[in-house]
């Protein structure tokens, strides 16, 4: 078993609100770890933090993992890919939603136990993984991680676990929370999605046969898999030489889904399909349904990109205002530094976040964003847009007011941040310096999208939240646990 772990990164300065992770898993594919590879590039807007790849050759399992994004992991010349040529494969790009940013919980997270080894992927949060390490360390478990994700290993090495007719059914019923979950084992994989489907996770197959399993159709694009389905909240999935196996370890459509809607507004890329639905698709009906909500004479309409750009170009069809880029992002700036002078961060953001001074100056403009968290940044923005001499700026919004956490598996500030918490609307323009703005319903929102609107997550808006939370949790919940060690492991190669 080798589980060797790159050097570390620097820092950014973060965005208000976070993508999740990323999984990819390909199984009978002589190239699967390139795929693999090619499909985690494709995932990177999920997550920034962390990258790894798990791969076995039926027999036994390696694995490569590191701090930064998946062209600083696997820079080339580092031989990783190489070392990790085998048929079966599993990726994950990171970003933290329980455990802090370290290289200790960078994923695949590989382990031994009695069955063998295992490498798990997840793209979700366990909001009763704290309960679960306290019992389990209790009767004397060590635990190498502050993530949630470890707790699913030792419950998979329970005795009394393993001698269930489905041990990982059995397991996968001791979880609450938000789970899409890839397990490699030495000859094959098995995929499952949590009960209500919250994150999203799907199979493609290649047009040799292999099965792939990627959190969105934008990863089986890249590898030229055509799409197959997605897997069923509830569900299990295995892929082996036999070919894939479906099982459920919750009685099927027993229980009302709860996808994450979020996924649609503003996680998911563009042209991936989220939900039976392409996600650009969706957006521009949310900017249609917006214009219809909130109409404004303007000049032009721009969005902020890029995951406000769909939804600007259905305001501007809608309303006929003309669309224009008048903010255009760098895709050159990743992560760069935290500085504690205020004339350096401006300088960041603009570096970022660049203003077509032809497009805005003397122009009454319509600024669509996908959604609002804290608002600073969104304030940053409209200051900029004044300076450079808009003459009236209406901020539109693809999404109603966030006013509530989510514990599913998404990074938002705590309640008393979101902006939206405990403020009119005339407060919140005040805040944010604009001449007007106005909010998708949760109506309009839920009546734009495919699915039937009971079977959406909405519980970052309207408070309601599916599976019962602990609202005392956050991220850094098992941080507690927090080892002395960890940056020397950040540099362990084995
Ligand atoms: S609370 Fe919001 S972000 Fe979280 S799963 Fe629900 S809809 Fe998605």
């Amino acid at each position: 078993m080798s589980d060797f772990v790159s050097a570390n990164d620097g820092c950014e300065v973060f965005p208000e609100k976070k993508e999740e992770c990323g999984l990819f898993g390909i199984f009978g594919d002589p190239d699967a770890v390139r795929k693999t590879h090619v499909g985690l590039h494709s995932l990177q807007h999920r997550g920034q933090e962390s990258a790894g790849i798990a791969t076995s050759d039926g027999h036994s399992i390696q694995c490569y993992k590191g701090m930064g994004m998946v062209a600083r992991v696997f820079r080339s010349g580092s031989g990783a890919l190489e070392k990790l040529a085998n048929p079966i494969a599993v990726g994950h790009v990171r970003y933290s939603t329980t455990g802090s940013s370290k290289a200790v919980n960078s994923q695949p997270l590989l382990a031994e136990y009695s069955r063998g080894q295992v490498a798990v992927a997840h793209n979700g949060n366990l909001i009763n993984a704290g309960p679960l390490r306290d019992e389990y360390e209790a009767y004397g478990s060590i635990f190498k991680s502050t993530s949630d994700t470890e707790i699913i290993v030792h419950l998979l090495a329970k005795p009394t676990h393993q001698s269930k007719p489905d041990p990982l059914g059995h397991v996968l019923g001791h979880l609450r929370g938000a789970y899409s979950l890839i397990f490699l084992f030495a000859d094959h994989i098995e995929t499952a999605r949590d009960p209500y489907g919250i994150r999203p996770l799907c199979i493609g197959r290649t047009e040799k046969g292999a099965y792939v399993v990627a959190s969105e159709t934008c990863a089986l694009d890249a590898i030229g898999a055509r799409f197959v389905r997605e897997v069923e909240p509830g569900e299990i999935v295995r892929l082996d030489r036999n070919g894939l196996h479906s099982r459920f370890f919750v009685r099927r459509g027993e229980i009302t889904p709860a996808h994450c809607i979020f996924e649609h507004v503003y996680f998911s890329k563009q042209n991936s399909c989220v939900s039976g639905e392409n996600v650009h698709q969706l957006r521009k009906k949310l900017g249609r349904q917006l214009a219809k909500e909130h109409p404004v004479e303007a000049d032009v309409v721009i969005p902020v990109p890029d995951s406000g750009t769909s939804a600007a170009i259905g305001y501007a069809e809608e309303s006929g205002i003309p669309f224009d880029m008048g903010l255009v992002r760098s895709h050159y700036v990743g992560r760069t530094f935290i500085s504690p002078e205020q004339k350096m961060r401006e300088m960041e953001v603009r570096l970022k976040l660049a203003i077509v001074n032809e497009v805005v100056r003397d122009r009454r403009i319509v600024v669509v964003d996908d959604s609002i968290v804290r608002g600073t940044t969104t304030r940053g923005k409209i200051r900029t847009l004044r300076a450079a001499g808009a003459q009236a700026i209406h901020l539109r919004v693809s999404c109603p007011p966030i006013r509530f956490p989510c514990y599913y598996g998404v990074d938002f500030p705590t309640k008393e941040e979101l902006l939206a918490n405990n403020r009119s609307l005339d407060e919140i323009r005040d805040f944010l310096e604009v001449d007007s703005v106005g909010y998708l319903s949760l109506e309009g929102m839920l009546s734009r999208a495919a699915l039937p609107k009971d079977h959406y997550c909405t519980a970052c808006w309207s408070g309601r939240y599916r599976i019962p939370v602990d609202a005392t949790l956050n991220k850094l919940t098992t941080e507690r646990y927090q080892m002395y060690m960890f940056e020397e492991y950040s540099t362990t190669h084995e």
